[in-house]
């Protein structure tokens, strides 16, 4: 079943038309890779179809639910529920342990701290960093931080991960660990996943490729 269904989405910044009548569907428990040279307007489109910015025109569908027109607490609360992000540099509070980092999503979303304190526990063990859920983000590997990350994406286990070069930052080694992790996450969880990156192995071993190129989109084999 198709969960996200976009619809030629334009998008300018000022004279630069950067995106130029984009369609993207993405189905449940795929990992789909964005590819393209820097500067093509894959960021820009990761955050149109993750809700974080809005397209001057085009369709925005999750679930055949027109969420194109969402604002204010309804954006935030349909955000909050069904998107999970993962960014280059993993954007974790350096002043909280690895444990409350993953607990910030359920927080904004006024879950209950039990069953959220028994997630963050089952996500841990899922991504092997269990033994540290009360170090500091500045006490844990590159790799670790990144797992972190990756935990408080699945949170309150979304639909949809947006990852923007989710491996950008880490060596060959933790790079491979976290594709895995990726597969991982489809496989058993059903997660389904929009990667946008320059690596080349988690284009490979993704369900599907597209490349950003003069402002469209262009499915690759
Ligand atoms: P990519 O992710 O492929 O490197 P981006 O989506 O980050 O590309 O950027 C696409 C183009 O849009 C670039 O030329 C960039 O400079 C420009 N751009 C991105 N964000 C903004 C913004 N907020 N204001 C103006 N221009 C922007
Ligand atoms: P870039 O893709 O250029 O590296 P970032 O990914 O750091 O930029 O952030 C892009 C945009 O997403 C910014 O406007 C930022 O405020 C927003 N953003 C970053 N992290 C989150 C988050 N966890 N939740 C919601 N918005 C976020």
């Amino acid at each position: 079943m198709s969960i996200l269904r976009a619809q030629n989405i334009q998008k300018h910044y000022g004279d630069l038309k950067v995106l130029d009548g984009i369609d993207f569907q993405l189905d449940e428990a795929k990992i789909s890779a964005i590819v393209g040279p820097s500067g093509a307007g894959k960021s820009t489109l990761l955050h149109i179809l993750g809700t974080l910015d809005q397209a001057d025109s085009g369709e925005l569908y999750f679930k055949d639910k027109d969420i194109s027109q969402l604002k204010g607490s309804r954006l935030s609360n349909f955000r909050n529920s069904a998107i999970g992000f993962i960014f280059q540099f993993h954007n974790l509070l350096p002043e909280f342990t690895a444990e409350e980092n993953i607990l910030i999503p359920a927080y904004i979303s006024k879950k209950d701290e039990k069953p959220s304190l028994e997630r963050v526990k089952e996500l841990m063990k899922i991504l092997g960093i269990e033994q540290r859920s009360h170090h500091k983000p500045g006490q844990l590997s590159g790799g670790e931080q990144q797992r972190v990350a990756v935990a408080r994406a699945l949170m309150n286990n979304p639909s949809i991960v947006f990852a923007d070069e989710p491996s950008g930052n880490l060596d060959s080694k933790n790079a491979e660990e976290l594709h895995s992790l990726f597969l991982k996450l489809r496989d058993e969880l059903g997660q389904a996943f929009v990667i946008v990156t320059h690596n080349k192995e988690l284009a490979a071993i993704s369900d599907e490729r597209h490349e950003m190129k003069d402002g469209k989109l262009g499915r690759l084999d």
